[in-house]
């Protein structure tokens, strides 16, 4: 398969880790037969101080005739300075609203090898575990262009009182809805739609909405739960969920709240969809997609070869399985994250952790850089 990528390394670790998620994808390239063509284009921080904007046009361009986006991050402290509109975040914003992407997939799964990184008591996460293990597996399927975030806001005239709306259409619902139903469908089938319809007239749409969607899916199984439920259940059970979708603010707050569950920042991916898979404009009609680590720039540690790439190198799996297809590939890319992870390895944010778990004896992992772990990733993929 011909699969055209472009590259945004950005600021900060954004080059390191980025570095690593690329060599990945070459490997798995040549591996499995796959044409990957890389584009490196400019945007954040570097693309200010390159061309005076933080998004230049011709990234955006770049980008949409592109199959999907691979992105490190951008910011730090260097661009603080600037005025809003010129600011490294900017190009972020611009880059989403440019490529219309209106749905996050933030996957949060708990490692056996980082079982300890997780706050919560091996009894609470075996509760509702299907396989009564401790560890969880879910995604947060969140709406990203609508809602509180992007509605109309404002303040009286005597600045006393201030509003913020909460607008959704049913368009903007059924398509993040039907985005997250294929998500279960490659997942365990279940999905739960989590709003706050006792007190919301708009969360009342969102569940009509899904009432008709759902008949598309037979087989998966659909629950609903208010908010504040949730929030309390994925700290007493989380493995009770696969797939939740979720507005843009209800969504923004659990999947900080679900990452926080795993360990460490540096180990979380992201995916940021413009369409439904299947029926979008990437390649083999899969939808153009952002993907990145949820984690920043981290100027604090860049430059410095301890970066954690393991996020980035997850954000390419899901690169593969959403924009491509290549499920099989997907799954070797995460697979091989899991082997590199059992030989003891660990990145300094993530050491410490595994100590007593994963077949890994206390005082037997080994601190590994950036370089390190991206290596022991290929290794396991041979
Ligand atoms: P951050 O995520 O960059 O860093 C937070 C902490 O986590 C730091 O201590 C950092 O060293 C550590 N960390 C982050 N990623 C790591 C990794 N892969 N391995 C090991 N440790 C890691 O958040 P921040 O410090 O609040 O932000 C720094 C800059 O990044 C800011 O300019 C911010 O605006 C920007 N930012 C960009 C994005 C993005 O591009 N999507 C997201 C968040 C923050």
């Amino acid at each position: 398969m011909d699969c055209s990528i472009t590259v945004i390394p950005g600021d900060g670790i954004g080059p390191e880790v980025i570095g690593e998620a690329l060599k990945a994808l070459k490997f798995i390239g040549k591996k499995y037969g796959h044409r990957f063509e890389f584009t490196e284009a400019l945007a954040g921080g570097r693309a200010i101080d390159e061309t005076g904007l933080p998004l230049p046009p011709e990234t955006l361009e770049t980008a949409k005739k592109s199959g999907a986006v691979l992105l490190g991050a951008m910011g730090g402290p260097r661009w603080d300075g600037l005025p809003g509109h010129l600011r490294p975040e900017r190009g972020l914003l611009g880059l989403r609203s440019g490529l219309g992407v209106f749905a996050n997939l933030r996957p949060a799964a708990l490692l056996p090898q980082l079982r300890a990184a997780c706050p919560l008591k091996d009894e609470v996460l075996a509760a509702a575990n299907p396989e009564g293990k401790p560890a969880f597996d879910l995604l947060i399927v969140r709406e990203l262009t609508g809602g509180i975030y992007f509605g109309e806001r404002g303040r009286s005239a005597d600045g006393n009182s201030a509003f913020d709306i909460e607008k959704y259409s049913r368009h903007e619902i059924e398509r993040v809805l039907r985005v997250a139903y294929g998500a279960a469908a490659a997942r365990r089938k279940k999905l739960c739609l989590v709003d706050k319809a006792n007190v919301l007239e708009s969360s009342r749409l969102w569940r009509e909405v899904a009432a008709g969607v759902e008949k598309d899916y037979p087989d998966i199984e659909t629950s609903c739960l208010y908010v504040d439920n949730c929030a309390m259940q994925l700290v007493r059970a989380p493995g009770l969920f696969d797939v939740i979708v979720t507005s843009n603010m209800f969504g923004d707050i659990l999947s900080d709240e679900a990452s926080v569950l795993t360990g460490s920042i540096g180990m979380l991916p992201s995916a940021s969809l413009a369409g439904v898979p299947g029926r979008g404009n990437g390649a083999g009609g899969r939808p153009l997609g952002i993907y990145e680590p949820i984690h920043g720039s981290a100027p604090d540690i860049a430059g410095r070869d301890i970066a954690n790439p393991l996020a980035a190198i997850l954000s390419a799996a899901m690169m593969l399985r959403y924009s491509f297809g290549l499920e099989t590939e997907a799954a070797a890319l995460e697979t091989a994250v899991g082997a590199a992870l059992d030989r003891g390895l660990r990145t300094g944010d993530i050491a410490g952790h595994g100590a007593g778990s994963g077949g890994i004896a206390a005082g037997a992992e080994k601190i590994a850089g950036t370089r390190e772990m991206g290596e022991a990733v290929l290794k396991a993929l041979e």
